[in-house]
């Protein structure tokens, strides 16, 4: 395999750049293009050690920097490593990369150093992802999951299945091999249950697929409520910013603002609907629209409730969409005299938070709740979760084969026709962890990544 180098760092300027350089060669192009200031010989240098020194190309000195060495098979890839770390401007960083190239190497492709990591046996496939789902991380929750993901949880529970379905399918092999000694062995019934294992392992990965994707992107939120009930105000309050226009007039919000936020710790994406309003303006009438579809489309509903104002036929309609809903209910502007009906707002919703919502402390009442109603929920990220569509494509064909494997065997169907279901459900997880997964699988999934990881 050639020896490839890239350039690990953005493509930005910046205080330091790493050119990474990986295979058999590594040292030798290390040692054309870096001259430790020691004197020190790179091929000499053991793994984990570094030099300080100077980057040259063929024009003479470039920069100084350090040189990192990691020695097969302790390293990213698995293989010889050199890191070259060089002052970080882009002009630079690109001529130590040429250097390198110059001196032998071939430029990598994308996430090349980390399928070189995978084909060397240091990373599952489901592993592999979860390296560029670390880098894509935006919040602390996503990430504490996909630093367990790296580290191997889903991978665990895909070999909890696949344990369990080829003692199964052994044990079938062995009954057709010798049916004489086998028959009071495989009693279809036991076997069901322990079939019904897997299955609920494979069951439990799909139920956690939605909550692992809002971890990734963030829980999708509405702030819903009548106009003039302080919804823009609240998303100001929520995003620190002045995003929405806030004005006395009803009917202000018209389009829908969107907003990620962080709230209590965990990832928000806000929408601040139009209120709700039957109106003839048609612009403001598509708004209200798209708030009902809105609300119906989020994981979580802020309610806005003006506590000055009487509850309205406007609030009741919008009570009766959002009751059986996730809802935070909030009655807003409590620093007015309170005429809103807040027992009945009680007595739909559980509680209500009251507060106001031009106060900068109600944002932390807001991001305790939050943080309560919406924080990893049922989601341990020891338990690993499924990442993305390929990952949920293999785990939900290979629970549906175990399911018509568990069907199959209670309804005392022959043994080897479930074994054969087992069979396919075997090859669907192998897929997945990149047991046995098709080179054009594994290029999709690389291809995904940045150059240089
Ligand atoms: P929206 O139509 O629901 O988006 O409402 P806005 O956020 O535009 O607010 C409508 C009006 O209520 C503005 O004049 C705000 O300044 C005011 N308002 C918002 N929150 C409070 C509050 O907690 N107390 C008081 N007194 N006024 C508020």
């Amino acid at each position: 395999m050639e020896t490839i180098a890239a350039i690990a760092t953005p493509h930005a300027q910046g205080g330091i750049s790493v050119i990474r350089i990986s295979g058999d060669k590594a040292l030798d192009i290390a040692g054309k293009v870096f001259k430790p200031l020691s004197g020190r010989d790179i091929s000499e240098m053991k793994g984990y050690t570094a030099a300080y020194g100077e980057i040259c190309d063929s024009d003479g000195r470039l920069d100084d920097g350090v040189l990192l060495v990691y020695r097969a098979p302790h390293s990213y890839t698995g293989e010889d490593t050199a890191e070259i770390s060089c002052h970080g401007g882009i002009f630079i960083t690109e001529r130590v990369l040429s250097a390198c190239c110059a001196a032998g190497a071939v430029p990598a492709q994308p996430g090349e150093f980390t399928k070189r990591a995978f084909l060397n046996g240091k990373l599952s496939l489901t592993q592999a992802e979860a390296v560029a789902d670390v880098i894509e991380a935006q919040n602390g929750q996503f990430l504490k999951c996909c630093k367990a993901q790296q580290e191997g949880a889903l991978y665990r529970q895909i070999k909890k299945a696949e344990e369990i379905i080829l003692s199964f399918t052994a044990l079938v092999q062995a009954w057709i091999d010798y049916p004489d000694e086998m028959e009071d062995e495989l009693d279809g019934g036991i076997e069901a249950d322990k079939l019904y294992e897997a299955l609920r392992v494979l069951d439990g990965l799909l139920d956690g697929y939605n909550e692992g994707r809002m971890l990734r992107t963030g829980i999708p939120c509405a702030i819903v409520g009548r106009p003039n009930a302080g919804k823009s105000t609240l998303m100001n309050l929520m995003s620190g910013t002045q995003k929405s226009i806030v004005t006395d007039i009803e009917g202000t919000t018209r389009d829908i603002v969107e907003e990620t936020v962080m709230l209590g710790g965990v990832m928000l994406r806000l929408s601040d609907c139009a209120g709700i309003r039957e109106t003839s303006d048609r612009v403001e009438s598509i708004g209200v629209e798209l708030m009902l579809k809105r609300a119906d489309e989020s994981a979580l509903i802020f309610a806005v409730f003006d506590s000055g104002r009487e509850l309205g036929a406007e609030d009741m309609r919008l009570i009766d969409i959002i009751k059986d809903k996730n809802v935070i209910c909030i009655a807003n502007k409590n620093d007015l005299p309170e005429k809103a009906d807040i027992a009945l707002l009680e007595k739909t919703f559980g509680s209500v938070i009251s507060i106001s919502a031009k106060e900068s402390v109600s944002a932390e009442i807001l991001a305790r709740e939050v943080k309560q109603r919406a924080g990893m929920g049922s989601l341990d990220p020891a338990a690993g979760f499924i990442a993305n569509e390929r990952q949920k494509k293999c785990v939900t064909e290979a629970r549906d084969r175990i399911k018509s494997a568990y069907d199959a065997l209670l309804s005392g169907v022959t043994p080897d026709a479930a074994g054969v279901m087992c069979e396919n459900a075997l090859d669907r997880l192998y897929e997945l962890s990149g047991e046995r997964a098709s080179d054009r699988v594994i290029d999709e999934v690389f291809r995904n990544f940045c150059v240089g990881k």
